[in-house]
């Protein structure tokens, strides 16, 4: 029914990024595993792709590489979807990524999925709260070093992307398993602006005219959707979210005998705005009546997408 599914794995993340507090989950994704519960949500989101039958699975956490057994794991999801992206931070020390269970992952469908922060030791050190930037490109080249496909997103918010995308191709020297795209992310709220965002793309379009980069998609995640609201004027109404189911995503709510899960149907909602799925009690046909009800279309009036840009259209 949903075009993409995501998932979040409970695998406590190493990373201290300043954009993302799912590191402060840390204490309790050690106890959901301690508990029990972990293994119920995983084993839940198993039954959620068998039932869905995404094109796409995206997986988060957490950090999902850490996982013990990922690649099993994956390996079961597979046969059910086209493409899986499992997102990482690269950041993990040298002998834990050494260590990483990729037995059985099943490659011909995995992404290795990554967001990137900064490329540039000074914003990275800021960024990330003082990962060790050599590490950090130590674990990019390792991993890279495989025929695996990779994705990585360049976020686009700052004037420097240019030359951290120079500083990349250089240091990293991807080849054609290599994609790129941009991408609006969550550090942005109270709006950067749709100038400063077409500013930079276009800067970076000019600077990736001189470079050997093959593979870069310069649309921006979630851009059709402002293109529906902003400039054709249609509101909410015309968002495609809300046109055809695009995508359920989960994400961890409480833990305990039945472990509750947060799910939504965009990205954008408030982030006080989310059904719940009680693990062991409720159907699955709960989800696909929630998002029948239309219930939450009343969310859009405060969609996050337009927070980003707003005082600029
Ligand atoms: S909050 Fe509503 S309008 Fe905004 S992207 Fe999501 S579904 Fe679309």
């Amino acid at each position: 029914m949903f075009e993409g599914l995501r998932i979040q794995i409970v695998e406590p993340c190493r990373a201290r990024c300043r954009w993302c507090g799912t590191w402060k989950r840390n204490p309790k994704f050690l106890k959901m595993k301690e508990d029990g519960a972990a293994e119920k949500i995983h084993s839940f989101y198993a039954d959620a792709v068998r039932h869905f039958k995404p094109r796409v699975l995206y997986v988060s956490g957490g950090e999902p590489l850490l996982m013990e057994g990922i690649g099993s794991y994956m390996a079961t999801l597979a046969p059910y979807v086209s493409k899986i992206h499992l997102f990482t931070s690269f950041q993990f020390s040298a002998s834990t990524r050494e260590r990483l269970d990729l037995e059985h992952m099943p490659w011909d469908k995995v992404v290795l999925t990554h967001t990137m922060a900064g490329f540039e030791p000074g914003r990275w050190d800021y960024m990330t709260r003082g990962f060790p930037f050599d590490v950090y490109v130590d674990n990019i080249r390792e991993l890279s070093r495989h025929p695996w496909r990779k994705h990585f997103k360049f976020i686009v918010n700052n004037d420097t992307l240019p030359d951290e995308i120079r500083r990349f191709t250089d240091t990293v020297q991807p080849d054609d398993t290599f994609h790129f795209s941009l991408k609006l992310v969550n550090d942005h709220p109270g709006g950067i602006g749709r100038s400063l965002i077409e500013d930079t793309r276009h800067k970076i379009i000019q600077a990736l005219n001189g470079l050997d980069m093959e593979g870069l998609d310069t649309r921006l995640t979630g851009e059709e959707v402002l293109r529906a609201q902003m400039n054709e004027g249609d509101g909410p109404s015309a968002c495609p979210y809300r046109q055809e189911p695009k995508e359920l995503r989960f994400a961890l709510y409480t833990s305990g005998r039945a472990p509750k899960l947060k799910y939504r149907f965009c990205p954008h909602f408030p982030s006080n705005k989310h059904f719940i799925f009680k693990i062991g009690r409720d159907e699955m046909q709960t989800i696909r009546e929630s998002f029948q009800s239309r219930r939450w279309h009343s969310w859009c009036s405060s969609c996050r997408l337009l927070e980003y840009v707003e005082g600029d259209s």
